[in-house]
Formats: structure tokens, C-alpha cells, sequence
């Protein structure tokens, strides 16, 4: 039997790896199939064990903001390798980041580095339970800050229950402090502040959501969250691993102009490299350790190769202000298309977007939280992506994700994925 190179190193994989992949979505459980191992990439392009190339929509979840392999980061990296590549001791580079952050990103006085955006979001609501001596918190249903055990949390049924566990392994106790309410909705808010008064210590969502698919905050909605979290003491946290960086370079905080009292960051940050950070008032920073008693720490934290590129990645985007121009011109240029396609079509998809964010719901309902987006036809989704995959488009493998643009797409690939996007819709309606 002839099968893929892709398809034999996942038959390989799976008797090592649990199922594969060192990440679930990685996959395709949700669309079906056998998932594509990348070999290289390169501007706009991935391309396959195989050989194939796809135009990259998924640009490694969000870092990739100007395309593979950009060169000012490729050499900050390699000039940094020179140096050797760990040396757990403070760093000129990190000072110069960390000022670089506060400089762009309008709620951070100061910032921690971690590794990751899980660590960023489990430290982040520590920090703010050190603060406020409070033990909940608040989450919207839909919304993804990791995988820390606090955020494995379904809503129970009615706004106002404890939530239950999402995974096994944990515990009913942490479940119990995780309050979830549905996005979009004050009211839900309201109610489980009402219930929990002086309880709860902190209130995290995505500003825009990317986990669910692309999902807008309604209007008011944030201004209304940071109301509520002032008067009541908590400290809102805009979880913005995602749309830090993207949506402006102030992040979604400064597009919409609601400034949190922390911030959780990562992906784009890093430039590609596995980094994160959380920063906000000074008053909440100053309560991490050593300067406070709230414990925080990392053998690898702030990693000099890892700095430099996210260093070279921050700055340019600092300093070229017509990259969000570009890419929120890309954005429109793609969306009418597809806009235009499905209404020659006769279909009445749901499109949410913003700047370089997008998802396409198969559902002609808007979808404004987790239960609307879940109202899209799945199996559908599936038939299509195979369809985009098979033109040499890259999707993320799921309904319930955002695609994310970058820099290196051209005009004529936002023709081919337009093209593309109509064929494998009507292609998947078969
Ligand atoms: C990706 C993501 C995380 C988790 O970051 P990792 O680096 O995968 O741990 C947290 N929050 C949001 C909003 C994310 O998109």
C-alpha cells in the first residue's frame, strides 16, 4: 500500500507520542484524516514531508505575524546562538524587552517573562489571588487561557452554578473556585459576583476570543467588565496570548481602548520561540516573588535566544505601524470575497473578523458566544478543510479556531484563497 510520508511518520508517531502529537489539535481529530508533518516554511508558505506547499492561514497559531523565517529575526537568533543559549542569570536583553513592553502594551507598568501562555495565565490569577486574598475566579464559557488546571472548566448548567471539571485529573476543589459565565453575556457576570460577594479574586477573558473561533466582544461588554471588576474589587485580566501584538500592537487594550489591571501575553512575543509574560499595575507586579510573597519562577525564564528573537519581533512591529495597516487590509480584502462568494452562492454563513483574525461558522446564525458558535454543521467544517487543504490552503484543523494572517501574504494569495474558499465550500455541500 502506497501511503504518504506524512502518514507513515504519524503511524510512527502514535506508538511514541499520545496520539501522535505533542498538542491535541495538532490531530485532525476534529476534522478527520491523518494530520500534514510541516518540514519547512518560508514566507506565506509551509511546506509538507511530501513536498506539498499550502499558503499559510494558521501561521503557528498567531506567532508567525510576518511570515516564516523573517530575516531580522532569523539573524537576531543566530547572532544570540554565538553567546550560548542559557545562562539562568539576568540579561541586558531582558530589561530591554521588558521596557519595550511597557512602552507598547498601554495596562503593563512591569512584566514577568515565562515560557509559555499556560504559565502566563496559571501565574497571572495566582498573582491576583496573592493580591486580593480572594480565592475564585471568573471565566467565559468558550474562552482558552491553557491548560492550567483552573481553566479546565465547563459551565454548569444556569449561570450562577459551580463549575464541573472538563478533564479528569482535576480536582473537584480547584473546579470549585473556577465561576464560568457565557461571553457576551453582563447580566451572567453580574449575577455570580452577586452571589460570590468578596469571593472572587479575578475575572479572565479573551478580549477578542480566538479559542471558540473568532468571537467579538459586543459593545459595552468590556467597558461593562471592567465596571463591574472596579466595583467589586477584582482584577480583570485580559488574556491576550492571541490578540496582543495583533489586533495593534497595544493589543486588543488598545484597540478597543479598556485598559486591565493584567495582562497575560505570548505567541507573537516570542517571536516563534516558546515564550510568555504577564504584567499589569505595578501595585498587583510588585506582590511577585522576590519582591513580594507570591512565588514565581523559571529555570529557563527569559531565555537569551528566546529574548532576542521576541526582542527583534516586538520592535519591528513597534517600529512599522504599517504592518497593522497591511494586515487589516488584507483582512477586508479577504473577507469580502468570501462574503461575495457566499452570497453568489445563496448562503448565509457567518463570518466573524477583525484586523487579521477571521472565522468562517458554518451557520447562518451570528455567533456571539460558545453556544451559537456550536450551532455551525462539524462535519461540514470537515469536508471543508480537506477540500482548502487539498487546493494548498492551511487551515487550523477545527471549526472553533481563528485563522490568523501575517505580513507575507500577497495580494495574489488572497485571490487564491478566495478561489479556493469557494470551491471547497461548494465542494463540501457536495
Ligand atoms: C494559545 C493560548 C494560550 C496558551 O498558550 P500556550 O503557549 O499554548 O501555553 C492561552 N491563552 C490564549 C488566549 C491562547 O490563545
Amino acid at each position: 500500500m502506497n501511503i504518504s510520508v506524512s502518514e507513515s511518520l504519524f503511524q510512527r508517531a502514535q506508538q511514541y507520542i499520545p496520539g501522535g502529537v505533542n498538542s491535541p489539535v495538532r490531530a485532525f481529530r476534529a476534522v478527520g484524516g491523518s494530520p500534514v508533518f510541516i518540514k519547512s516554511a518560508r514566507g506565506a508558505h509551509v511546506y509538507d514531508e511530501d513536498g506539498n506547499e499550502y499558503i499559510e492561514l494558521i501561521n503557528s497559531w498567531g506567532p508567525m505575524i510576518l511570515g516564516h523565517g523573517h530575516e531580522l529575526i532569523q539573524k537576531a537568533v543566530s547572532d544570540a546562538i554565538q553567546n550560548s543559549f542559557s545562562f539562568g542569570a539576568p540579561t541586558r536583553r531582558e530589561v530591554e524587552i521588558a521596557e519595550l513592553i511597557v512602552s507598547m502594551v498601554p495596562s503593563v507598568e512591569k512584566i514577568r517573562m515565562v515560557n509559555s501562555g499556560t504559565e502566563a495565565t496559571m501565574s497571572a490569577i495566582r498573582v491576583a489571588r496573592g493580591y486580593t486574598g480572594r480565592d475564585k475566579i471568573i471565566k467565559f464559557e468558550g474562552c482558552y487561557h491553557g491548560h492550567g488546571d483552573s481553566f479546565l472548566i465547563a459551565a454548569g448548567s444556569g449561570a450562577v452554578t459551580f463549575g464541573t471539571p472538563d478533564s479528569p485529573g482535576v480536582t473537584k476543589g480547584v473546579a470549585n473556585d473556577t465561576l464560568t459565565a457565557p461571553f457576551n453575556n453582563l447580566d451572567a457576570v453580574q449575577q455570580l459576583v452577586d452571589a460570590n460577594k468578596n469571593q472572587i479574586a479575578a475575572l479572565i477573558l479573551e478580549p477578542v476570543v480566538g479559542n471558540m473561533g473568532c468571537v467579538l466582544p459586543a459593545e459595552g461588554f468590556l467597558a461593562g467588565l471592567r465596571k463591574i471588576c472596579d466595583q467589586e474589587g477584582i482584577v480583570l485580566i485580559f488574556d491576550e496570548v492571541m490578540t496582543g501584538f495583533r489586533l495593534s500592537k497595544g493589543g486588543a487594550q488598545e484597540r478597543f481602548g479598556i485598559t486591565p489591571d493584567l495582562t497575560t501575553l505570548g505567541k507573537i512575543i516570542g517571536g516563534g520561540m516558546p515564550v510568555g509574560a504577564y504584567g499589569g499595575k505595578a501595585e498587583i507586579m510588585n506582590c511577585v516573588s522576590p519582591l513580594g510573597p507570591v512565588y514565581q519562577a523559571g529555570t529557563l525564564s527569559g531565555n537569551p535566544i528566546a529574548m532576542a528573537a521576541g526582542y527583534t519581533m516586538l520592535t519591528y512591529l513597534n517600529e512599522h505601524p504599517e504592518v497593522y495597516t497591511q494586515l487589516e487590509n488584507s483582512g477586508n480584502k479577504l473577507i469580502s470575497g468570501f462574503s461575495r462568494s457566499l452570497a453568489k452562492l445563496g448562503l448565509n454563513y457567518t463570518i466573524n473578523h477583525i484586523g487579521s483574525m477571521y472565522t468562517l461558522f458554518f451557520t447562518d446564525q451570528p455567533v456571539t458566544d460558545f453556544p451559537s458558535a456550536k450551532t455551525s454543521d462539524l462535519p461540514l467544517f470537515g469536508k471543508y478543510f480537506h477540500a482548502m487543504l487539498d487546493r494548498g490552503i492551511y487551515l487550523g484543523p477545527s471549526q472553533f479556531e481563528s485563522m490568523f494572517l501575517s505580513t507575507a501574504l500577497t495580494d495574489t494569495h488572497i485571490e487564491q484563497i478566495i478561489q479556493a474558499n469557494e470551491e471547497s465550500v461548494i465542494v463540501a455541500l457536495g
